[in-house]
C-alpha cells in the first residue's frame, strides 16, 4: 500500500486494546465498530487490513460508495457495514440494497420502507432502535418511554430483525450522568431482550465514554476519532 494514514497503526492497535481489556473486567464481549465517516476507503482498507471488520457510516451516499468500492475490490475481506446516521425516507432504498446494519432507526415509515426495499436476496437487515435517553430536543431517536411500543412494531416486520438499541448520550453531560443514562439504557435493554428473544446488541459508547460504556454493560462500542483521528467536514 502507498498511501498510509499517519498513526492510524498505533490507535487501532490502542483502542481494540481497552476495548478488549475493559470488557475482560466485566466477562463480556463487546464489538468494535469502527466508525468511519469522512474518511476515505483507503484509510478503511488499511484498518480492515489490521483486522477490523465492523465498520459504521453516517451518510447514506457516502456509505454505499464506499460499501460498493469493497464489494468490488476487496469482497474477500467480508467487512460488515453499519448505517448509524439519520437517515431520510428518499434514502432508504440504497441504505436497504447496501448495508448489513442500520442503528438509527425511529420512525415507522422508515422501518417499513427499509423492510420493503430489502432485497429478497438478501438476509433480513439487523436493526437498532435508537433512543433519545436524555430527551434532548431536537435530537434523533425514540423517547425512552416509547421504545418498547416501538420495537414491538418493528419486531414484526418481515425483513428487519430487531437485534437491540442504540443511543447517544448528551454531549455536555458529565461523566456521572452519563453512565447514569448507559445505566437506563441497560435496564431497558434487558427488559427488550426478554420479549424478544434476537436482542442482543446494546451500541452505546464513542470515543470519549467507551469505556464507561463497557463498564455499564454495552455489548457494542462506536469508536471513530479515536482510531482515524480527526475529522475534517470540510469537504462535504
Ligand atoms: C460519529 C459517530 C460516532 C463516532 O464518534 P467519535 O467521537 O469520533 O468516536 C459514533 N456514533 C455515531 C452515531 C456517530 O455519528
Amino acid at each position: 500500500m502507498n498511501r498510509s494514514f499517519s498513526g492510524l497503526e498505533e490507535r487501532y492497535a490502542e483502542v481494540a486494546r481497552l476495548v478488549g481489556d475493559e470488557a475482560a473486567k466485566f466477562n463480556s464481549n463487546v464489538k468494535l465498530l469502527a466508525v468511519s465517516k469522512t474518511f476515505p476507503a483507503e484509510a478503511v482498507l488499511e484498518c480492515a487490513r489490521l483486522g477490523q471488520r465492523a465498520f459504521g457510516e453516517n451518510y447514506a451516499q457516502e456509505g454505499v460508495e464506499k460499501v460498493l468500492w469493497f464489494k468490488n475490490r476487496h469482497p474477500e475481506l467480508e467487512l460488515e457495514w453499519h448505517f448509524i446516521g439519520p437517515l431520510q425516507a428518499n434514502k432508504t432504498r440504497p441504505v436497504a440494497e447496501n448495508f448489513d446494519w442500520v442503528e438509527s432507526l425511529c420512525r415507522e415509515r422508515i422501518a417499513r420502507r427499509l423492510s420493503d426495499q430489502r432485497p429478497a436476496g438478501m438476509p433480513p437487515l439487523n436493526v437498532l432502535i435508537e433512543v433519545n435517553a436524555d430527551a434532548e430536543e431536537g435530537k434523533s431517536g425514540v423517547d425512552f418511554d416509547e421504545a418498547e411500543a416501538f420495537a414491538e412494531l418493528v419486531a414484526g416486520m418481515p425483513n428487519l430483525v430487531l437485534r437491540g438499541l442504540m443511543a447517544i448520550p448528551r454531549a455536555d453531560a458529565g461523566e456521572e450522568e452519563t453512565r447514569a443514562t448507559f445505566a437506563r439504557l441497560r435496564e431497558l435493554f434487558e427488559r427488550l431482550k426478554a420479549v424478544h428473544p434476537l436482542v442482543d446488541t446494546l451500541s452505546m459508547g464513542m470515543s470519549a465514554d467507551f469505556a464507561a460504556a463497557i463498564a455499564e454493560g454495552s455489548t457494542e462500542v462506536r469508536v471513530g476519532s479515536a482510531i482515524f483521528g480527526a475529522r475534517d467536514y470540510s469537504q462535504r
